[in-house]
């Protein structure tokens, strides 16, 4: 990772951003038994609660180590939103100066929430309101857990069920940060999520995609959003270093756990890759590979060239891969109101790294 985009480790540990090994390291380290690792973890994540003092099963001396010599800062609420269906967004400052974006989004079986894992994007796929901005640096591991934990805050500690990489930023170009924010949400002893309600979301960074793969069986989804190179080139650049049929063969050889589907999203663009042809050509691609279509309606943000296909052409494409026999849901648009719906998400990207050139390896 270059210093550059990664913030500098300087001063005490972010205990907020240690998994369950990161926390084990530590602790040994000080020659205390690695267990009480997980009863931190249980405190911090699982009860959200940060003050020592009310630690009562750790030992008082480990409390008084932890309150001196670790970091508990967290990122802070700059501004609180609520669209009128329910969905909420908030901004949150970070130290740095620079903030990001988080949204829930309820729905009546589930509650979703879609967390950034960079500030800004290198990616600037040219439907994306993020990519416009471009890249200032990666988010650090407990500033993606604390996107979660703020939510909990807010909203109540049972109120996700779900968490999805589909905010800001690239998640397979922070890797290093994100693999133990995964782990987090995944240990019984801080968020206890099944794998099956966690997503990633990669424009197809397929170094990083072989990489997820080894390491994490959480849920896969690709921003496919085009059947020909082309247009690819065009709508995701990154589609120029990766280019669909490697793309797919990645899909194909991914380790995907028994009964699970990549889902392959799809962003409904009038005119530009809507056609009966498309839909017709989306299943060849995606022939041999258990795969969930979810067509996006487009969300538009200002500046953009790019219009939303009408309610009929979505039906007619999602008709035609219904019937050659591919699952496909149609992604319901929410929060728009308060741009919060996908791609609209922009947080406050300091200015002066946005020429950082696109990044291919973690
Ligand atoms: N970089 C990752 C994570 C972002 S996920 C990725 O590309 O997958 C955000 C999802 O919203 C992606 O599928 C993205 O393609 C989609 N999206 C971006 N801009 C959008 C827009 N304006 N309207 C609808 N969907 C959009």
């Amino acid at each position: 990772m270059s210093a550059a985009i990664d913030n500098p480790v300087v001063g005490r540990p972010k205990l907020l951003g240690l998994d369950r090994m990161g926390l084990e390291g530590l602790l040994m380290d000080w020659g205390e038994p690695r267990f009480r690792a997980a009863q931190i973890l249980q405190w911090l994540h699982t009860r959200q609660v940060t003050d020592f003092s009310l630690m009562s099963n750790i030992s008082k001396s480990l409390r008084a180590r932890l309150a001196s010599d670790v970091d508990l800062s967290e990122p802070t609420v700059l501004r609180a939103q609520q669209a009128a269906d329910g969905t909420r967004k908030w901004l949150l400052g970070l130290e740095d100066g620079n903030a990001i974006e988080t949204v829930f989004i309820p729905e009546d079986d589930r509650g979703t929430l879609c967390i950034s894992s960079q500030v800004g994007c290198s990616l600037a796929c040219s439907f994306c309101a993020t990519g416009a901005q471009g890249l200032n640096r990666n988010l650090q591991t407990h500033e993606i857990i604390a996107q979660v934990r703020i939510a909990r805050q807010e909203l109540g500690l049972d109120a996700i069920s779900n968490v999805v990489f589909m905010g800001m930023g690239e998640p397979l170009l922070n890797l290093k940060q994100v693999l133990p924010a995964i782990r987090l949400l995944l240990d019984d002893f801080a968020y206890g999520l099944s794998s099956r309600r966690v997503t990633v979301s990669t424009a197809g960074v397929l170094p990083g995609l072989a990489q997820l793969g080894k390491e994490s069986p959480v849920n896969l989804a690709i921003s496919l959003h085009a059947t020909q190179n082309a247009i690819r080139d065009e709508l995701v650049p990154i589609n120029r270093h990766y280019p669909l049929a490697e793309l797919l063969d990645a899909c194909r050889q991914y380790p995907l756990p028994p009964r699970r589907r990549i889902t392959f999203e799809y962003v409904m663009l009038d005119g530009i890759n809507d056609q009966d042809q498309h839909a017709r050509e989306l299943v060849r691609l995606l022939q041999g590979i258990p795969a969930l279509v979810n067509l996006i309606p487009f969300n538009p943000f200002p500046q953009t060239k790019y219009r939303r296909s009408s309610p009929a052409r979505i039906d007619a494409f999602r008709e035609i891969i219904l019937r050659a026999g591919l699952m496909t849901v149609t992604r319901k648009t929410r929060g728009e109101d308060i741009d919060a719906a996908c791609g609209q998400l922009a947080g406050q990207v300091r200015a002066g790294r946005s020429s950082i050139p696109l990044r291919l390896t973690n």
